[in-house]
């Protein structure tokens, strides 16, 4: 096998598996194998050196590059073929269905493409004075609103750039409102359940909390004992974050308990709203009780997502944290004679002084270019369409559940929410779900979520969203299905999958363990080995 300077093998190993489709090139199908664009570098056949004209002096004074720029030497036909194959090489949203759960993976719709790119909104600069970009501020303030109906809470602030942005800015809040109530030193135990998103306890950890897990009961939702014993034997607790519908795709029936239990502690409710897609327009958070809550408009509201599009996290508050709320804040301005909508982002213009805001968490005012998108899909949709947006998430995992619940095993009994999820159970000795996951590439779809949440052993998390037909679910889960007969059956075929992706089944704990995420130029004598 061909090895670069950094041991990352050149080509694919596919000859030891199988035989029959291993070709001279490394390439398959249409698809042209290659080094990385630095192996390819030829520097002295690129571009051209002009002789150094006599009489001019550099005007550049000391700052003249000593040493080579390292960047590989190409024409223009050989990057933009480099480039144009290493996208053919990726999946996308635009390719096929992505059944990662805990994602929302869904179709970003062409018309939010369109409204996005109004020049209006797309070429607009965050130091523009703000009468200049009134349209702009009016349409956040609508996003605003929307986004303060559908989970009826008192305020948001739109600047967070993520989901765990958002839930950093909540738990800023809450660590300001103790600091205010003069109990951040007596309260420092936040209470996060077994099936957290890893950014939950990250999150607390990071705000200066300690982490103390709750476990999950049979059906897969808070366990109540355990959460009472750990509210009676513990004086500290600052205050839960909870995920609802949670990561196991399941309504957490307690929550209204779970909300009192814990404001009745003194501590305050935290939920992370990344699944807000499954109950959007049927159910208000702020009805539950909840202090903050971040909501994804990269999951719930379709914008571009992971390596497509940077995120975006408005964090709602309830009244109690409202004064907490990070600038910049939008404000009315009458003082000239119009009203003009502005920001106020110093102390001095925060409504009742005494309150210590969170400050900036951010340059700017956040995602323009995501508030944009969100706000034209949710126009799009209308009050009842966003209901049944909900509705029809929940009816897609549902109907993958129901397809595959005879060969493979729900983890938990009864109906789900937004995302079905499986345990190993049905495997035949020695197949695991990785096996599973990999042979879903070789099936054409990118795998689902693998291994999280952690509570159910080898778990298997499957979101359609509500944007996938019911023939698109019938072609995956067709794939799923025989995949899963097979893993029942204990075909030793699954262990080499993916058989016909460029790369085959990389060696995952080296590539945890010692990541090469840079590529360093061989040594002179080692190229002359070669
Ligand atoms: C996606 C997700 C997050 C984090 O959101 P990012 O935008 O990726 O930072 C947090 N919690 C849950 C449950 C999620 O699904």
């Amino acid at each position: 096998m061909t090895m670069n300077t950094t041991g990352r093998p050149t080509a694919p190993a596919h000859a030891d598996h199988i035989s029959g489709d291993a070709t001279i090139s490394g390439s398959k199908g249409l698809l042209q194998h290659e080094p990385l664009i630095f192996e390819t570098d030829r520097w002295a056949e690129t571009g051209v050196d002009l002789p150094k004209t006599k009489g001019v002096k550099s005007r550049l004074g000391g700052v003249t590059r000593k040493a080579d720029v390292q960047l590989p030497g190409l024409s223009e036909p050989e990057a933009v073929r480099h480039y144009v194959r290493l996208s053919q090489r990726n999946y996308a949203i635009d390719l096929g269905m992505f059944p990662l759960g805990s994602c929302t993976m869904k179709h970003n719709p062409r018309l939010n493409e369109k409204m996005a790119r109004l020049p209006g909104f797309a070429d607009i600069h965050p130091l523009q004075p703000f009468r200049s970009i009134q349209g702009a501020m009016e349409l956040i303030k609508e996003l605003e609103d929307w986004l303060l109906k559908l989970t009826n809470m008192h305020s948001v602030a739109m600047s967070p750039k993520a989901g765990a942005h958002g839930e950093y800015c909540g738990m800023m809040a809450i660590r300001q409102a103790l600091i205010a109530r003069g109990e951040s030193e007596t309260r420092k135990r936040v209470l996060v359940p077994a099936s957290a998103h890893g950014t939950n306890p990250a999150t607390a950890a990071q705000c200066g909390f300690i982490v103390d897990e709750i476990g999950a009961d049979k059906r897969g939702r808070v366990d109540m004992d355990d959460l009472r014993s750990k509210l009676e034997t513990t004086d500290d607790i600052a205050g839960i974050m909870l995920t609802n519908p949670n990561t196991c795709g399941l309504f957490e029936t307690d929550i209204r308990e779970i909300a009192d239990l814990i404001h009745d502690a003194g501590g305050y409710f935290y939920c992370d709203g990344a699944n807000f897609n499954a109950i959007v327009g049927r159910v208000r958070p702020g009805d539950l009780g909840i202090d903050a809550m971040h909501i994804n408009l990269h999951k719930t509201f379709s914008t571009p997502h992971g390596g497509g599009g940077p995120g975006s996290g408005p964090t709602v508050l309830s009244e109690a944290l409202s004064g907490f709320a990070p600038w910049p804040l939008m404000v009315v301005d009458s003082s000239h004679g119009t009203d003009l909508l502005t920001y106020a982002d110093h102390q001095d213009d925060m409504p009742g002084s005494d309150v210590q805001p969170v400050g900036r968490l951010t340059a700017f005012q956040g995602q323009m270019g995501m508030f944009v998108r969100a706000l034209a899909y949710i126009m799009s949709h209308g009050a009842d369409g966003l209901k049944q947006v909900a509705e029809d998430a929940v009816l897609n995992a549902n109907y993958i559940q129901a397809r595959l619940k005879h060969v493979m095993t729900p983890a938990f009994d009864g109906f789900c929410m937004h995302e079905a999820l499986f345990s190993d159970k049905f495997t035949a000795e020695g197949i695991e779900t990785i096996d599973i996951a990999k042979s879903l590439i070789d099936e054409g779809y990118h795998p689902m979520t693998m291994y999280f949440p952690l509570v159910v052993h080898g778990a298997m998390l499957i979101e359609p969203t509500e944007t996938e037909s019911k023939a698109e679910l019938d072609r995956f889960c067709d794939a799923l299905e025989g995949i899963a007969k097979k893993a029942a059956e204990g075909d030793p075929r699954l262990k080499g999958a993916p058989y016909s992706a460029p790369m085959r089944r990389l060696d995952e704990t080296q590539a945890a363990r010692k990541p090469v995420l840079k590529w360093t130029a061989p040594e002179p004598d080692q190229m002359a080995a070669e």
